[in-house]
């Protein structure tokens, strides 16, 4: 594959880094209660989007749908060039009460400092949304048109959904005829030091993703003092069937993103690993007991089981008529909601408890092809803009918005070009979220090339 000649992308990365700074002062914090939403201050971001990105917002079609979220339509003059859609959500998660503290500098302070662009939204994922503008604004001010229609999808509750967001924007487009040759949202990163024995900086590219479902579990009996109790009470009826569950587990399976994401990186990997990685037809047991022994590679071979949630009982001495748990499950790819449901009802076995399937299940979104002309672009501006990198297509394992796109799309992506460590993972959601002013840059830099390549 032929790299990109031509890498020349001149952004003031300074004024850029200050436009990131401002944006994260924005507190556009998702709740579940959405009552507690702020539209006054997704109101304010985006007159200061309109402000910062003028260029931006004259040439490119501009429709505000459901209210709050942002779609911006970028006229291509290729006659048979596809549309590609291109995400980013405004909202950022929550700061957890008590944790204020714990950062270095407050969340929402934007702060520039050691080489970093500090607060919630850093990573996920107002740098990908402020990165995509400055990229556009800087072509359109070098007179820039693109072959593909671009759109541009700015959801405004992705982290509780995205129901009101990113699901109204795909029904606009579906009703309007809309369809799209590729989608990329968030996913996956570009890691170090990620997967033992591979030593180059690992690019994922998520080309499926798993489903959720979470099935809540209640289990009944009569109640009644506690001096004459049966044998075994609702709790104990309901904790049996946890535990048949955890020790279970749903069978590993190599197949579909995550097989494709390991015979990508077995290049990579020591020679006795390889052997053992290229041979799965003899070593499989030996592969899925490495790959399941690890938290993160086993949420890529199997539908993984977390009790999250567990209540019951009043009183001490009362014998409790009910007890509930909730089971949030995530759904490998060739499973559906319902063939989960019927397998957790044959382990459990147990009379007496219901099943219940509750809202916001999603099935999971079968791959995207890793050879397709998009992939091979995505890939390449990878490669130009971060040396070295290893690009590997892979299972996203959390649910993202793009999946409100799978009946207009062919194809779609889940990757954000930030370069970071496994550390900086944990500050998502987490304490001291933060990117570096290179990162920054170079994410800029890959979607500047990516329309241009595109
Ligand atoms: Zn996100």
């Amino acid at each position: 594959m032929a790299e990109i000649k031509n890498t020349n992308c001149r952004i003031d990365i300074l004024s850029a880094a200050e436009h990131l700074s401002r944006a994260i002062q924005y507190k556009t914090i998702s709740y579940e209660n959405t009552n507690k939403m702020d539209n006054l201050e997704f109101l304010k971001f985006r007159l200061f989007l309109e402000d910062t990105f003028p260029h931006v917002f004259k040439n490119l079609k501009i429709d505000i749908i459901n209210k709050m979220s942002i779609l911006l339509k970028w006229e291509g003059i290729g006659q048979n060039a596809g549309a590609i859609l291109l995400m980013a959500h405004m909202d950022v998660a929550s700061v957890e009460a008590g944790t204020e503290n714990n950062w270095s500098y407050p969340p929402f302070s934007g702060k520039i400092s050691k080489g970093y662009i500090w607060g919630r939204g850093a990573l996920d994922m107002k740098s990908q949304l402020m990165g995509i503008l400055e990229a556009i604004e800087e072509l359109l001010k070098n007179n820039f048109t693109p072959q593909n229609t671009i759109y541009l999808a700015f959801g405004h509750d992705e982290e509780i959904g995205g129901s009101g967001g990113n699901a109204h924007i795909a029904d606009y487009l579906k009703e309007k005829g809309v369809t799209l040759s590729a989608v990329l949202d968030e996913g996956g990163f570009i890691l170090k030091n990620a997967v033992a024995g591979v030593t180059k900086p690992l690019a994922v590219i998520g080309i499926a993703e798993k489903g959720t479902t979470t099935l809540e579990l209640t289990s009944f009996s009569t109640g009644g003092h506690s001096s004459m109790p049966p044998r075994h009470t609702a709790i104990g009826k309901l904790a049996t069937a946890i535990y048949r569950l955890e020790k279970k587990q749903f069978r590993p399976k190599l197949d579909g993103a995550a097989k494709e994401f390991l015979n990508t990186i077995i290049t990579q990997m020591p020679l006795i690993k390889r052997i053992v990685l290229k041979n799965t037809w003899l070593f499989k047991p030996l592969v899925l007991k490495i790959l399941t022994n690890s938290k993160t590679t086993n949420a890529l071979v199997r539908t993984t089981i977390a009790v999250t949630m567990i209540e019951g009982g009043i009183k001490e001495n009362i014998l409790p008529q009910k007890a509930k748990a909730n089971i949030n499950f995530r759904i490998l790819p060739g499973e559906t909601i319902t063939s989960i449901k019927e397998k957790v009802e044959k382990i459990i076995g147990c009379d007496g408890i219901e099943v219940k399937i509750k809202e916001n299940s999603f099935n999971p979104i079968e791959p995207s092809s890793s050879s397709s002309e998009e992939y091979r672009i995505i890939s390449k501006v990878v490669k130009s803009v971060f040396k070295e990198t290893i690009v590997a297509p892979y299972l996203t394992v959390g649910l993202t918005d793009s999946r409100y796109y799978k009946n207009i799309a062919s194809q779609i992506y889940r990757f954000c070009p930030i370069e970071m460590s496994i550390g900086d993972l944990n500050t998502i959601h987490g304490v001291n979220e933060k990117i570096s002013i290179e990162a920054y840059e170079k994410l800029i830099k890959f979607f500047y090339l990516l329309i241009k390549e595109f």
